[in-house]
Order: structure tokens, then sequence, then C-alpha cells
């Protein structure tokens, strides 16, 4: 949580939580938020609480799973370099050990939705439209930022930062994209440049393999 990954013109960068588990063996790189049930509004039923946390754990994490993979080299290996496919998993704080990152408050829609510092605030409409509002909120949770025009903006930029240095820059308003136009599901690579930043970084300490070599780039 004292990352940034992604700097917009439009709006301060803000603190995320998410866990992040590289398993070679295993040939998956696991991005998991941890959701728990936060302030539930009058009029919220069980079956609206359920919706969206089946949303949540099922299509979102569909959506967001095995577009990209990791491709991590070391030159100390044989093979160099292996690349293993990014998957998405959101789990309520019951189902797992991790802390929960995300409380998950809902409101009878509609209503505004959005992430707060550790809140995800959510409405009951949220599920409407195959889950975009879910999946859009969702990535705000990761650290992205919108890629549309806040009120009468007519520049801005979103750069986003990359596990070797470089930074690329993203001229506003894009469209087509999760992050910028409802409805769309398109997953964009940079939306997961995240994950190589804080997959190089936890390989080369000593919570890792402890290798300052090792090099991580979505692809
Ligand atoms: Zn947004």
């Amino acid at each position: 949580m004292d990352s940034d990954y992604v700097t917009s013109t439009q709006i301060s960068p803000v603190r995320i939580k998410w866990h992040l588990k590289i398993d070679f063996p295993g040939n998956t790189v696991t991005v998991t938020t941890v959701f728990k049930w936060g302030t539930i509004a009058r009029g919220v039923t069980e079956a609206h609480k359920t919706a969206i946390k089946d949303a949540l754990k099922n299509r979102v994490t569909a959506v967001w799973s095995n577009n990209y993979s990791l491709k991590v080299t070391d030159a100390t290996c044989n093979p160099t370099e292996k690349t293993i496919p990014i998957r998405f998993r959101i789990l309520w704080d019951d189902e797992t050990t991790i802390g929960h990152h995300y409380n998950a408050n809902v409101k009878v829609g509609p209503a505004t939705s959005d992430i707060t510092g550790f809140e995800a605030n959510f409405d009951t409409l949220d599920t409407d439209n195959n889950s975009y509002t879910l999946c859009h909120e969702y990535g705000h949770t990761l650290g992205l930022h919108d890629e549309y025009f806040y009120g009468s903006n007519t520049s801005g930029t979103v750069t986003y930062k990359r596990a070797n240095g470089t930074t690329e820059a993203i001229t506003l308003p894009q469209s087509g994209n999760m992050m910028a136009t409802s409805g769309d599901f398109t997953m964009k690579k940079r939306f997961q440049y995240f994950v190589e930043i804080e997959a190089q970084e936890l390989l080369r300490s000593a919570a890792g393999l402890g290798k300052a070599g090792i090099t991580c780039e979505v692809v």
C-alpha cells in the first residue's frame, strides 16, 4: 500500500491494498483482494448481497483473469525465462487467513458507486449490464484511475509506471476500455503493469527469491 503505479492529472494517488502470490510450480500469478461486509443500508436484502458477492467472486475475476501473463527472466536460471498467466481472485474475509483489504458497503441503487480509501461503495444496480460497474470499480481497488474526463476538464493524462523504470503516458479522454467507457470490458495491458512492479520487487527481495537480477514484464 506504499506504492503508486499510476498517476493522473485529474486525481491524487490513492493508497491501495491487495495480495500477490507467484507460484512457479503451479504456473500461476494470483492477485487476491479480500472483502468484508461493511455498512449495509436499509432496503438491501440478503439476495442483493449474494448477487453482489457472487458477481465479484465470479464475473469480475473472470473478466480480469487470463488476459495477460507475467514474463519472468533470470539469467542465472535454466531456462532463463518463464511466462505465467495472471489471475485475479476475490475472497470474503471468512474464506481466508489473508486480512481483509476493503469493506464492501451496499446501498439500494441508483446510488454513487466508488472506492474511497478502503471503503468500496456499491449499489444494488451494480450487477446490471453484466456487472460492468463492479468490474470497473474493482480496477480502482487495484490503483487504476479513470481514463475519461471529470466534469469540465478538457485536458489530462494518466501515466502508468513499469517495472523497468519507464512510463507510458495516456492522453485523455480514452474510449473503448474498462476504465474509460461504460459497458466496455476491454482490458488494456497497462491496467496490469502494477503486477510486474510488485512481482519484480517481491522476487528480488528476501521474501521472494532474493535475486537482484530478476525482471518481470506483463506480456
Ligand atoms: Zn471510475
